[in-house]
């Protein structure tokens, strides 16, 4: 089967270098598995977007030759795709509306006991959940092997729509990667913990799922996640060699002294060429001074 990998950034900010090793990892494990490398930009959540940052991540991916195969896919161009999907679990029940609050789930004890399964309510100020019969409590990484997963978030009838009209990332994400024939997700050790929903929805669509390689996230000093939340700086379009060698560093693959201050062209050829998953830090965070 052909490897398709993807680079999948939420336009909510330039790239930091959190999410530089996103990009690289997910590009070295195409490239080294003779692959394609696909770029999709996740602009499903309008007001946490920055305006021309989908440009701007782009043209930066651009100065690290990380060069991508095929279009770019836009999900704000995709809204059909995932409104039909609902409608089918809809009518077939699989999915329901729900007019809970967040304040009335938070004080029922933070997790959503399904109390509107079997109300069928309207669309009226409601969300749509999915309805979870058969909860993913466990999955395999390529680099971590089986990872259990919390069987109270597992069993949850999660989110698909928002009662604001925006579609789900956990709902987005497959379809997506459905659609594009992705085979492997390469993406930060954050989003270990959905991946249990996402595996859900595979189940629930007759799908094989995709294999997945979470890579060690990013902290800074202090211990936090480097975000775009929290200002992570973007890294620099101009001189890309130093963010890279770090970037290849931190995900074990340091590169040999007489490479230091090639081109990035360079550092990533090496990079394909010496790419093995069990040379990646087994934690899943770790701490960056870039
Ligand atoms: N759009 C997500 C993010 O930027 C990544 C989604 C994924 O790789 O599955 O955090």
């Amino acid at each position: 089967m052909h490897y398709v990998g993807r680079f999948a950034p939420s336009p909510s900010g330039p790239l930091h270098f959190g999410s530089l090793v996103a990009a690289v990892g997910s590009y070295l494990q195409a490239q080294a598995n003779h692959g394609s490398w696909l770029v999709r930009i996740e602009d499903i959540d309008p007001p946490r977007e920055v305006a021309g940052s989908a440009d701007a991540i782009l043209r930066t991916l651009d100065a690290y030759s990380l060069h991508w195969d095929g279009g770019i896919l836009y999900q704000h161009t995709r809204h059909d795709a995932y409104q039909a999907q609902i409608e089918d679990w809809l009518k077939s029940g699989e999915a329901y509306y729900c007019q809970c609050t967040r304040r009335q789930i938070k004080d029922a004890g933070g997790l959503y006991a399904g109390t509107c399964r079997e109300r069928q309510l309207s669309s009226n100020g409601a969300s749509v959940r999915v309805k979870i019969d058969n909860p993913v409590v466990e999955f395999t990484d390529i680099k971590h092997g089986l990872i259990k997963l919390d069987l109270s978030m597992a069993s949850e009838d999660f989110i698909i729509k928002r009662r604001d009209g925006l579609f789900a990332y956990n709902l987005a994400v497959v379809l997506d990667d459905i659609y594009q024939n992705v085979t492997q997700v390469v993406r930060g050790a954050d989003l270990i913990e959905p991946t249990g929903r996402q595996v859900s929805l595979y189940q629930k669509l007759g799908k094989t799922p995709v294999s997945y390689l979470h890579l060690p996230l990013a902290l800074n000093a202090d211990g936090n996640k480097l975000s775009k939340q929290n200002h992570a700086p973007a890294i620099d379009n101009n001189n890309p060699g130093p963010a890279m060698e770090a970037a290849m560093a931190f995900l074990g693959h340091a590169i040999p002294q007489e490479l230091h201050g090639a081109p990035v062209e360079t550092l990533l050829a090496w990079g394909v060429e010496n790419w093995q998953s069990s040379k990646l830090p087994s934690e899943t965070e770790v701490i960056t001074a870039f």
